[in-house]
């Protein structure tokens, strides 16, 4: 079969978890055999979102091939357990970028570069990459933003072209928009609904199909009224009711028929129902727990979760293996110190330092491991996390003034030093240790232990790393590195002896944990957790 074009646009508002809709989508798809991948087109400037601060635009994703990325690209691999590379998302920054690359070269002969034909046709060629490879059935594309703002419309106005250049029934548009329950009147409205339709209408663009972000079931009435006034099928009006958890989304979008309605519209044949027995297995041991841990995760941008998204669904999807509810509280490290570290963390099973950047709550940080490794609390430092571990133990342990250069350049034991090739870059975006490296696991330690292979790749994103020169005092003294890069030698894995879990990694993990694979790391730091839980409760 040729490969089909599923658009995915947001009306009303944003933040109606088009992301969502779309990888629950895919993912019923894909449960029924077909080959799918997901595309998010992000309407800003900026060439990615390496350099947005999280507050503005929550988690950086990183992939395989060191691509910055929207979080959405998360949920993708979250949900469908694929790879997902910088093909899957692009913006606007990058998109002009590309174009103007190409003015600069003499490519457009002398012609007047213009959004229309010049940008939409760079759109397009996004939009075909993925499908050209022909490993795809479907290709799913998010479009950021909500329709009639201005900064979609070249995106808007591509998915216009694409739908009429395209033969009949090889491409649609699932419209996400939003029925607001008023109170006072105790009615859902459909207005700003018909409001967003007419909008995609006059962008020359019918909907096929519109979902439904509503807090109420949609009544009969209500779904006829919208199917009258925005022109598409009573069984295309599909109700997407606020769920418990995110992972539910694929199951309420197969009682509306999503599926169903999608394969129709494409004329798409389909043998198999959708195989959902792992993903309700997965669901039905979310929601009944037979325990609960409580892990601090200990990191600067906790007034926003999603800032830490993988994060916090990495412990979803270990908790679940071991049929256990992980609570996981937020602490900003600003408010750890010496007095206050004792209460704070009284209650913790478990404690993560997160990654991030910059000297702010570091300090928090260090007495945040100080306290964990000297009390025998389960452990996991993550990237900027492992490398306050190591400054930790070279401080209080081996009595050295030491910091990251990062945090004190000028510091006289610089255990955590930015990289060599690093110091000569001096551009912002898209320029650290970006993406997948290998990493060789020495065997015996507990991160070998759980992974159950020496060989492993990981993600990275940073620019300092472990100083080797200072590897034999530390190590000497009780903090291995038992990972290491095999071609440039930098620590990527350390672990402290005598501690029932106490594991550093200069990567990131919880960007590989899906639903149906929990990262191993995050599955065993939970069962430590689990432990340390039963070894408190029995003294
Ligand atoms: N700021 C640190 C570095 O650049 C850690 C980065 C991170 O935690 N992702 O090396």
């Amino acid at each position: 079969m040729s490969t089909k074009y599923i658009f995915v646009t947001g009306g009303v508002t944003s933040s109606l978890g088009k992301g969502i809709i779309a990888a629950s989508l895919a993912q019923l798809l894909q449960a029924r055999g077909f080959k799918v991948t997901i595309q998010k087109f992000d309407p800003y400037l900026n060439i990615d979102p390496g350099t947005l601060n999280p507050y503005e635009h929550g988690e950086c994703y990183v992939t395989d091939d060191g691509a910055e990325t929207d979080l959405d690209l998360g949920h993708y691999e979250r949900f469908l357990n694929i790879r997902t590379s910088q093909a899957n998302n692009v913006t606007t920054g990058r998109i002009y970028n590309n174009v103007i690359t190409k003015e600069r070269k003499g490519e457009y002969l002398g012609k007047t570069v213009q959004v229309i034909p010049h940008i939409t046709d760079e759109i397009k060629r996004n939009i075909f990459l993925l499908g050209e490879t022909g490993e795809y059935d479907f290709i799913i594309t998010e479009i950021g933003g909500c329709v009639g703002d201005i900064e979609s419309l070249p995106f808007i106005e591509t998915v216009r072209q694409v739908k009429w250049e395209l033969p009949p029934s090889s491409s649609m548009v699932i419209h996400l928009t939003l029925i607001p329950y008023l109170k006072a009147a105790k009615e859902l409205k459909t207005k700003p609904t018909q409001h967003s339709v007419k909008e995609l209408l006059e962008a020359g663009i019918q909907p096929d199909i519109l979902v439904c972000r509503t807090e109420m079931p949609l009544p009969m009435d209500i779904r006829k009224k919208l199917a009258l006034f925005c022109n598409v099928h009573l069984n295309s009006v599909i109700e997407a009711m606020d769920a418990e958890t995110i992972y539910d989304v694929p199951i309420l979008m197969r009682k509306e028929k999503l599926d169903e309605r999608v394969l129709a519209k494409l004329k798409v044949q389909s043998k198999e129902e959708p195989h959902l027995e792992n993903w309700k297995a997965f669901l039905g041991k979310l929601k009944n727990p037979v325990n609960e841990v409580n892990i601090a995760l200990v990191g600067k941008y906790v007034s926003l979760p999603d800032a830490y998204k993988s994060i916090a669904e990495a412990f979803v999807h270990a908790g679940t293996e071991h049929d256990c509810k992980v609570n996981v509280k937020w602490i900003s490290s600003e408010e750890v110190t010496r007095e206050s570290v004792n209460s704070i963390l009284a209650n913790a099973d478990g404690v993560l330092v997160a990654p991030g950047f910059g000297e702010r709550g570091l300090e928090g940080k260090i007495e945040t491991i100080r306290y964990v490794r000297e009390n025998k609390i389960p452990f996991f430092g993550i990237c900027l996390g492992m490398q306050c571990a190591v400054v930790e133990f070279a401080r209080n342990v081996l009595g050295l003034e030491a910091s990251s250069t990062e945090l004190n350049p000028k510091t006289k034991n610089p255990v955590i030093d930015m990289m060599e090739e690093q110091k000569r870059i001096t551009n912002k975006g898209g320029t650290m240790r970006l993406g997948a490296y290998y990493c060789k696991l020495k065997k015996g330690s507990k991160t070998y232990m759980a992974y159950g292979e020496s060989l492993i790749s990981e993600r990275h994103r940073h620019r300092y790393e472990f100083n080797n020169k200072f590897i034999d005092q530390l190590e000497q003294a009780g903090l291995k590195a038992v990972g290491v890069n095999p071609e440039s030698n930098l620590v990527e894995v350390v672990e402290l002896k005598d501690h029932p879990w106490y594991v550093g990694v200069q990567y990131h993990p919880e960007l590989k944990s899906t639903v149906l694979n929990p990262h191993p790391l995050f599955v065993r730091f939970v069962e430590a957790a689990l432990d340390h839980k039963k070894s408190r409760v029995n003294n």
